[in-house]
């Protein structure tokens, strides 16, 4: 893809994120885009980022660590998010490349990021990954695991909560996956009415390149757009 594709393709992006904005009366500046360049090499990213892009989603620590490396001061300059599933092995890699872990789906991995994050002395901000559809092949809490869980994170000092993050089951037409983005910001919407110890549970991760207008009407603050941008991969890692 030349050069140009990709700012076309992000004043394309942009202009759809706009007008599903205005259509649901909410603020431009409420939607962030979180470029998704995933099976394509840094030099990609860079031109994303010379057009406008701050927010880069990977799904593979080895591969956004490789990126981010190879981009030096450029690549410092965005902020990196973790939207793929991580193994309590590689948290420590995962915490030296990625600023947000949007994936965290389980005990295991809360207290493991909680202790690396420690050792750091930082905070890790995470988002709940949150299988709303049921699909058997996604990782994720179940609704109505997220409200207990999130009252033990209670506990893990170094984490922040900032939200809830969910992956759409793939479909044709978007309209049908409208009901999963609800759940996530009624779920969202529920778990804010009260106070937690070191969550603000607001953000909500929801959207890709053929669903996020309807994820945005929905409420979506973080939209993940991959092919939209970027074209279509030709190995899809990680998939959907
Ligand atoms: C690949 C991926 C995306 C981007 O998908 P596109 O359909 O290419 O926009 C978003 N979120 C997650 C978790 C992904 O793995």
């Amino acid at each position: 893809m030349s050069k140009l594709g990709i700012i076309d393709n992000l004043t394309r992006v942009r202009e759809r994120i706009a007008r599903a904005t205005r259509s649901a009366g909410r603020r431009l500046e409420d939607v962030t885009l979180v470029a998704v360049p995933k099976g394509f090499p840094a030099e990609r990213v860079k031109e994303a980022i010379a057009a406008g892009v701050r927010h880069v989603g990977e799904n593979r620590v080895q591969e956004a660590a490789r990126k981010r490396d190879e981009l030096g001061e450029i690549g410092a300059s965005c902020t990196w998010h973790l939207i793929g599933s991580l193994q309590t092995n590689k948290v420590k890699a995962a915490l030296d490349t990625f600023d947000l872990v949007q994936s965290l789906d389980r005990w295991a991995l809360a207290g493991e990021l909680n202790d690396r994050a420690e050792g750091l002395a930082r905070q890790v901000r995470v988002l709940i990954q949150v299988n709303v559809s049921g699909e058997p092949t996604k990782h994720g809490l179940r609704p109505d695991e997220v409200e207990p869980f999130l009252g033990r994170l209670g506990q893990l000092e170094s984490l922040r909560v900032e939200g809830l993050m969910t992956i759409a089951p793939l479909v044709d037409d978007p309209e049908q996956v409208r009901p999963v983005f609800r759940r996530l910001r009624e779920l969202r919407d529920g778990l804010a009415r009260r106070r937690w110890p070191n969550a603000e549970p607001y953000e909500l991760s929801m959207g890709m390149s053929g669903d996020f207008e309807v994820a945005i009407e929905e409420g979506a603050t973080l939209v993940r757009v991959g092919t939209a941008l970027f074209g279509p991969r030709t190995e899809p890692p990680g998939g959907r």
